[in-house]
């Protein structure tokens, strides 16, 4: 049993078993032994590979599409673009790169990055060099005013609980442990997460359903739609998931590019699960205007990769052509990233629909 395990026998002994979202808080976030705290988990040595980390042109792409959008916010002087979760900092450093080609947009940028990772700070402080960032622990945190938000894989990451419909209504996974490793069990009182689930969720749920939902999921989508509404501005979010509520059990780890038993050595995996994109619309509410999700192909397609792709390729020794190319396929292909992974955006009522989502309910 790993030290982290540990922790959790012992704070279930003293306070009883816990739900799957304070399980996932401490394995991604314990101070000590987290998964994100410790870790650099990202690229081909690490646990999982992330869109901006298979090819720069991911991270270009949004620098231009934040261009686009900051000149029809009117161009503020000022402007707050924020990255939630940056993991590396590569996201951004390629968006700013690219967005070089406007120097008002970058000289308007105040940066404002979201991370709790002291060694991922570190990383994105690296990346970033040459530019000013401040960084939060939480969106709260970040000053107000017109903001460009982005978020890739950053939603998957939060605290999720797992309920249970079962002959006598919806019951709580939980998590519990002694000396021979840690298991599940079930609530035997009603949850009060269960107050959360999606109405489409909750009509249908057959018995033996296992829905989820994640509370800081709402509550940040909830609190970027406010900034959006009060400051004007746009969010997008990127993220694996699925376009409409629907029941199913997504928690996974993975280490080393492999699913990883979720319960076994916490802190040593990723944990994750599929965003809900229409918990997260409804949550965003009506003060702002949503528009898709998009498949993330789509998206991708409808900013230019080919053409971008084209012009690396023209300067590339035929090695890196091979790279651009195996890269491009995998952020768009159908059985890859294109469509498992989806694009939504947050913005006031009176902007125009952005790059990627014209005519987009
Ligand atoms: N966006 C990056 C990294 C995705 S991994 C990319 O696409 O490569 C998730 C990121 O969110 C990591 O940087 C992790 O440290 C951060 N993170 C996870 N939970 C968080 C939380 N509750 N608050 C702030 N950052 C968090």
């Amino acid at each position: 049993m790993n030290p982290l395990a540990r922790v959790i026998v012992r704070q279930c002994a003293a306070t009883g078993p816990m739900t799957v979202a304070d399980y996932m808080a401490l394995a991604l976030g314990h101070p000590e032994h987290g998964y994100y705290m410790t870790k650099d988990p990202f690229g081909r040595d690490g646990d999982f590979i992330t869109a901006p980390e298979i090819s720069q042109i991911f991270g270009e792409l949004i620098g231009l599409w934040c261009v686009v959008v900051w000149r029809s916010m009117g161009a503020p002087a000022k402007f707050i673009l924020c990255e939630l979760g940056p993991g590396r900092g590569t996201l951004m450093a390629d968006a700013l790169r690219a967005a070089g080609q406007d120097p008002d947009f970058v000289r308007a940028a105040r940066i404002h990055l979201v991370e709790t990772s002291p060694s991922l700070r570190e990383r994105q402080r690296a990346a970033l060099a040459g530019h000013a960032v401040t960084w939060h622990d939480r969106l709260e945190a970040v000053p107000d005013g017109p903001v460009l938000l982005i978020a890739n894989e950053f939603f998957d990451a939060l605290p999720a609980h797992q309920l249970v419909r079962t002959q006598a209504g919806w019951r709580e996974r939980l998590v519990v442990g002694n000396e021979t490793g840690l298991h599940f069990i079930l609530s035997e009182a009603p949850p009060p997460a269960a107050a959360l689930l999606s109405p489409g969720v909750l009509r249908t749920a057959p018995l033996g359903t296992v829905a989820e939902t994640q509370p800081a999921l709402l509550t940040t989508a909830a609190t970027i739609a406010a900034r959006i509404a009060e400051f004007g501005g746009a969010a997008l979010i990127v993220d694996y998931g699925h376009a409409a509520s629907a029941p199913g059990n997504t928690l996974q780890a993975v280490r080393r590019h492999r699913p990883h038993d979720v319960l076994a050595e916490p802190g040593t995996a990723d944990l994750t699960v599929h965003v809900d994109f229409e918990a997260l619309a409804r949550a965003a509410g009506a003060g702002v205007q949503c528009l898709g999700p998009v498949d993330q192909g789509e998206f991708l397609h409808a900013l230019g990769i080919k053409a971008r792709a084209g012009q690396l390729t023209a300067a590339a020794t035929p090695d890196q052509a091979r790279d651009i190319a195996s890269g491009v396929a995998r952020l768009i292909e159908p059985d890859q990233m294109g469509t498992l992974f989806k694009a939504l955006v947050l913005t006031r009522h009176d902007m125009e629909p952005p790059p990627g989502f014209e005519g987009r309910p």
